[in-house]
């Protein structure tokens, strides 16, 4: 907001890919259903977008059938603000986090009223579980390191009949464990932050991510192994946020990608 800085006014002006805060959706196109991870800032525009994908009638109304929360952090629960009285309240949608997430939203105004008021039903998930969506389709959170602000921080592994795709927006570092996860997906879509670990000054003390020229060391293996790996949750000082940047056509030419607005895979 309000940056004057080359990237931002570049894609203000459309000569960059314009980025809105990254979150993620699950749909299933046979039923007509969808799941949101993360209600971003951006919730209003990403609705629209995850209804065009959805098919079937439009009618007014949330289309979801649950939101799934990554963590509090701004970036991935404001949009929650849109479902209360004010905005368009729905009846009962599910917000499934992770426990502290959960207990966050209980017990803090105004989510806490939307729960009251039965606009949303927050739900807890734990590590471990499975949610089944769909028959052949199922959700399922793994803890990832981050700042507990507010939260504790989860990524979504969502497996369907064909592929498993984990989503991993949000992390301050790349933990041995994870990235064996990474190796049982299909595809893995992961923190990219940061791209050099200098890239703001003191930012690695203050908000640590994984900078992205690291990660692709680390996951040679994972890429050797099948898994594909896109980097999402671009900042603004990332130079991956140009396409035609140096540093895009290192990521591009070493096998990995770098996800753009609405970029869907078919699981
Ligand atoms: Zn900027
Ligand atoms: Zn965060
Ligand atoms: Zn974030």
């Amino acid at each position: 907001m309000a940056c004057r800085c080359p990237t931002c006014e570049a894609a203000r002006e459309g000569r960059i890919p314009r980025r809105l805060a990254s979150s993620a959706a699950v749909i299933d196109r046979k039923g007509v259903r969808a799941w949101l991870i993360d209600a971003s800032p951006d919730l209003p525009e990403q609705m629209e977008t995850v209804r065009d994908a959805m098919g079937g009638p439009k009618v007014s109304g949330v289309p979801l059938s649950a939101i799934l929360l990554t963590h509090i952090h701004m970036g991935h629960y404001w949009g929650l603000g849109h479902l209360g009285k004010e905005g368009m309240m729905p009846r009962g949608l599910p917000v499934i986090a992770p426990p502290a997430a959960a207990r966050f939203l209980r017990e803090n105004r105004p989510f806490k009223d939307m729960v009251e008021w039965g606009a949303l039903d927050v739900q807890v998930s734990h590590p471990g579980d499975t949610i089944d969506l769909a028959e052949d389709l199922s959700m399922r959170p793994v803890t990832v390191p981050h700042r507990a602000d507010f939260s504790d921080t989860v990524a979504w592994l969502v497996e369907g009949p064909r592929e498993k795709v984990l989503y991993a927006p949000d992390m301050d570092h790349l933990e041995d464990s994870f990235v064996d996860v990474m190796t049982s997906v299909d595809m893995a879509i992961i923190d990219g932050t940061f791209y050099y670990r200098d890239e703001i000054p003191g930012a690695m003390d203050r908000v640590p991510h994984p900078p992205v020229e690291e990660s692709m060391v680390r996951l040679g293996r994972v890429l050797e192994g099948g898994t594909r790996v896109a980097f999402t949750h671009l900042n603004h000082t990332n130079p991956l946020c140009d396409p035609r940047s140096h540093e895009f056509e290192q990521v591009v030419s070493q096998g990995f990608g770098v996800l753009l607005d609405g970029y869907a895979v078919d699981i």
